[in-house]
């Protein structure tokens, strides 16, 4: 567990605490990287405690200049040569609930983001004063990965379409190689339909008629914009909850990797995201009953009870929601966790 700042240590504790009433199997080791202290080798502690447990629950440090890192994101997902976690796929299913108003119904999309090269390849330096060059990087190798991944889910989930998401027309070489791998892969999943958007039109195709997509696969810019734009069209931050996969490890945490610092302990933070993302954790561990459990409670409190955090409108505490997901838990819990 990486709380991190903002309201990473207040959304925490409360996972612990749903966990600890749920009797959920797991121990965190908890791991400070936050502000005040992230040297490199606060940072590269956290990465061996990563690898060392196999998975984390993440919340998000407050940028700060770091020598080595750019960020403890950086350093998590993309790593730097014998650090690397090779997080390659960020993973965010965005979906309209029940009980939350936004303008559009109905939205049900998978974003697969390449998590580890592109825009995020921390390679940039400045020629001259007033020059700087920052490397976009694309290669066939994490294209075909992630293109794969992308079909993979579909197939798995049972989706019928996979979109990739570029900007081939003005980046010809990186992004035109990123499609080709795409188009690629694509032929090996004859059932699953395949077609591709410009990024542009893509974020406007997403605000006027969201429906339309189904899987989503792009490079990791793209994929944190049109990520963000989704997470806001099902409600915003405080619902999503996102996953990053790579071979050996998995690191969960909130879609839209907020801080949320201007409402740290005001208690008014929507627990939503960070609680459902602790479900894939527990999910990823094969405690599926446990995750089935603790997520059904969240969507009854988030779609019936109509408690509701500042962020949707509503009057409730960030511990009123817990407490509310307890309760549903109670009532439903012993009936559907069979183990
Ligand atoms: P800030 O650091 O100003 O809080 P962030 O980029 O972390 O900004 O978050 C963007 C916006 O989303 C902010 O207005 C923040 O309050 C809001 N936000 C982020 N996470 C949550 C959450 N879990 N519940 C409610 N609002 C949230």
């Amino acid at each position: 567990m990486i709380p991190g700042d903002g309201i990473g240590p207040e959304l925490a504790n409360h996972v612990r605490e749903l966990f600890r009433f749920c009797c959920v199997p797991v121990d965190f080791e908890v791991v400070i990287v936050d502000s005040t202290m992230a040297s490199e080798d606060d940072i590269n502690n956290a990465i061996m405690a990563i690898r060392r447990n196999g998975v984390a629950l993440k919340g998000k440090k407050i940028g700060k200049e770091i020598r080595k890192y750019q960020s403890l994101c950086s350093a998590v997902y993309v790593g730097q040569k014998n650090t690397t976690l090779d997080l390659y796929a960020n993973v965010m299913h965005c979906q309209s609930l029940p009980g939350v108003r936004t303008r559009h119904r109905n939205i049900d999309i998978m974003i697969i983001r390449e998590n580890t090269e592109g825009e995020y390849s921390s390679l940039e330096h400045e020629n001259v004063p007033g020059v700087v060059e920052c490397l976009k990087i694309i290669t066939r190798t994490k294209s075909l990965r992630i293109a794969d991944y992308a079909f993979r889910t579909a197939r798995e989930k049972g989706r019928t379409r996979v979109t990739a998401v570029h900007k081939a027309n003005i980046m010809k070489l990186g992004d035109g190689l990123f499609l080709e791998c795409c188009k690629e892969v694509a032929s090996g999943y004859p059932e699953i339909t395949f077609d591709s958007m410009i990024v542009d039109n893509t974020t406007m195709q997403l605000v006027s008629r969201p429906q339309q997509f189904d899987v989503m696969v792009m490079p990791n810019l793209y994929g944190n914009v049109v990520s963000n734009v989704c997470a806001g069209l099902v409600g915003g931050p405080g619902l999503v909850p996102g996953a990053n996969y790579g071979e050996d490890y998995a690191v969960f945490e909130t879609g839209t990797r907020n801080t949320g610092k201007s409402i740290a302990n005001t208690n008014t933070a929507n627990p939503t995201a960070m609680l459902l993302a602790s479900c894939l954790l527990l999910d990823h561990l094969k405690l599926h009953a446990y995750a089935n459990m603790i997520r059904r409670a969240i969507l009854s409190t988030v779609t019936e009870t109509r408690l509701h955090t500042a962020d949707l409108g509503g009057q409730g505490s960030t511990s009123e929601v817990v407490q509310s997901i307890m309760k549903a838990v109670e009532s439903t819990g012993p009936q559907t966790l069979s183990l």
